[in-house]
């Protein structure tokens, strides 16, 4: 580790400059990476994939613990080769590939290292594909140990926020029902670089040991579309096209009811139902 330049030396060495149609805003201050490390793990004797390691930041802190391997998917080219230079300070236990983390296959990948299918994500998400890729491993068929997620707050705020608030809508219900959700860190737009126009948190989830199959899940995505689609009108009318009142009778929900008063576990009984 004390061979390695500082973050700001390294980006420096190679020319590289933020990106902004690749999210870029980087965490340069190691203690803030050691934190969310410290606050999202332990992930001892495991392994973690990092989206967009960009600089390193996130990733010297990952391979400070006790990870067992880090393996990183970055779309930007140009990081691949600074990156390279993390092999070197902890041989054997980092790897880095080249591709849009929104097309990768986890397991095959995993497979490909040689590595156990089962493995953490850690995160600093470009805010551009942040719900995507949070949908893609909540509902694909590979499913990480945890998930350690910087997101700008309000997409925080929407997976955390409980029945019947603001905020609380199709996110919220997709991640609850399928992991226990918590917000463990706020960070000011000031500690990136360069600052983005908002503020950002980040959010720990972890898979129930319980997961509903395939189907429901879909029918969850379905249900939490319609409803939360025309969130103003009655349950009734925002999910006619499924059933509407018949459904609703079905697990006893009340078709006055709005999308925003049904909780998780009476959206999952929904899909189980649909
Ligand atoms: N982890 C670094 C840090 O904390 O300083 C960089 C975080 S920056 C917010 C987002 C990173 O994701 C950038 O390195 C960017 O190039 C990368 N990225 C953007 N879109 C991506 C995608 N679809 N797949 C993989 N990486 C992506």
């Amino acid at each position: 580790m004390s061979t390695l330049p500082t973050l700001r030396e390294s980006l420096e060495a190679h020319g590289l400059m933020a990106k902004k149609s690749f999210g870029q805003h980087f965490l340069l201050d190691l203690n803030v990476t050691r934190k969310i490390v410290r606050l999202g793990g332990p992930f001892d004797g495991d392994t973690v994939i990092e989206v967009g390691p960009g600089p390193g930041g996130l990733t010297r802190a990952l391979l400070e613990s006790e990870a067992k391997y880090v393996l990183a998917v970055e779309k930007d080219s140009r990081f691949i080769e600074l990156l390279a230079e993390l092999d070197a300070a902890y041989p054997g236990r980092f790897g880095v590939v080249e591709n849009d983390a929104l097309k990768v296959d986890e397991a095959a990948l995993l497979a490909e290292y040689g590595l156990p299918p089962e493995a953490h994500l850690v995160s600093n998400l470009p805010y551009n594909v942040g719900t995507p890729l949070l949908i893609k491993w909540l509902t694909g068929p590979w499913q990480p140990k945890s998930l350690t997620l910087m997101f700008q707050l309000e997409v925080a705020l929407r997976v955390v926020a409980p029945v019947g608030d603001d905020d609380y809508g199709r996110l919220s219900v997709i991640s609850q029902v399928l992991c226990d959700c918590d917000k463990i860190m706020d960070l000011p737009a000031r500690a990136f670089t360069p600052p983005p126009k908002v503020d950002s948190a980040v959010v720990r989830l972890v898979p129930k040991a319980e997961r509903p199959d395939r189907k429901i899940i879909k029918n969850l995505e379905t249900i939490t579309a319609a409803a939360f689609g025309q969130r103003r009108k009655m349950l009734r009318a925002s999910l006619k096209g499924l059933g509407g009142e018949t459904l609703l009778a079905k697990v006893g929900i009340e078709p006055t009811l709005r999308a925003e008063n049904i909780s998780p576990a009476d959206f999952l009984r929904l899909a189980e139902a649909l």
